[in-house]
């Protein structure tokens, strides 16, 4: 799935492509894949493409936006002079467009396409007035992201889930935003913490030490542009690798841990896959 560290890839790729052109045409092959009137989008030049948590959001003149959800299975792909696809990996990032999964696509002033595929149609396109963003459920229920999140606040947020572990608590986007499945683990790993730990147990230091986890973590997986489970194509066409540069413990069950050369092991948490090392997350 899509984490945030992958649909910032994605929008820093699509900010270099898309930015300045404009719209001429709107298909949509699947209706439940796009919210709001289509029409309303012809014409408008696309003026900026920014991100909240998960979501992307294409700006518009005349004060319109496209929010993007890409849920499980979401592709942006852009067929230009060169081709820029990323999201959920597969082959269709280098398939002729559209595709069997395509749901929208755009036609661009300049000959270039903007195509969204998503097999399992989980995700959306929602045509927005600017107003309206600032009160939309979903990106209003979102709590601040970790590079925004003081030490101090995040520690308070995790005092009012005394009883909650950790792990459960650090991946509802309304506590902070944007920590996924990897993100989580590798951050409890950091912290040396359990992820299965009650909020209540853990003090100052470990919430501090949390925190610094999880923007690292996050930080890097934008830096090596975003997480990979198989073939991860990013701006320029290469493959990011991001689980083989830095994921310490996360799909690594049954290896040696590397700071304490214990087993790296694999439960459930939260009702997720979760990795850890037996021997010195406590
Ligand atoms: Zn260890």
């Amino acid at each position: 799935m899509p984490e945030l560290p992958e649909v910032e890839t994605i929008k820093r790729g699509l900010e270099k492509c898309i930015v300045g052109r404009r719209i001429m045409k709107v298909n949509i092959l699947c209706d439940k894949s796009f919210r709001g009137k289509p029409e309303l989008i012809v014409g408008k030049t696309i003026v900026n493409v920014r991100r909240r948590g998960k979501a992307l959001l294409i700006g518009l003149d005349d004060k319109l936006t496209i929010m993007v959800h890409l849920r499980m299975t979401g592709q942006m792909i852009h067929d230009g002079l060169e081709r820029f696809a990323a999201g959920h990996p597969g082959r269709e990032f280098t398939e002729n467009m559209p595709g069997r999964f395509t749901r929208i696509y755009i036609d661009l002033d300049d000959g270039s396409h903007l195509y969204f595929n998503d097999l399992r149609k989980f995700g959306f396109w929602k045509v927005m007035d600017e107003l309206d963003l600032a009160t939309d459920e979903f990106l209003n229920k979102l709590g601040p992201e970790p590079w925004e999140m003081k030490a101090n606040d995040f520690y308070v947020m995790l005092g009012r889930h005394k009883n909650a572990p950790v792990k459960a608590v650090i991946l509802d986007q309304h506590n902070i935003a944007g920590v996924g499945n990897i993100y989580a683990d590798e951050g409890c790993f950091y912290a040396g913490i359990l992820p299965w730990r009650k909020c209540g147990d853990l003090g100052k230091e470990d919430a501090d030490k949390l925190l610094e986890g999880l923007c690292r973590v996050m930080q890097a997986s934008i830096d090596s542009g975003g997480s990979t489970m198989k073939d991860y194509v990013r701006a320029d066409g290469t493959k990011g690798n991001y689980l083989e540069k830095f994921a310490q413990v996360f799909r690594r069950e049954g290896c040696e841990c590397p700071r304490c050369g214990g087993e790296i092991l694999k439960t459930r948490t939260a009702g997720r896959g979760t990795h850890y090392c037996g021997g010195c997350q406590k």
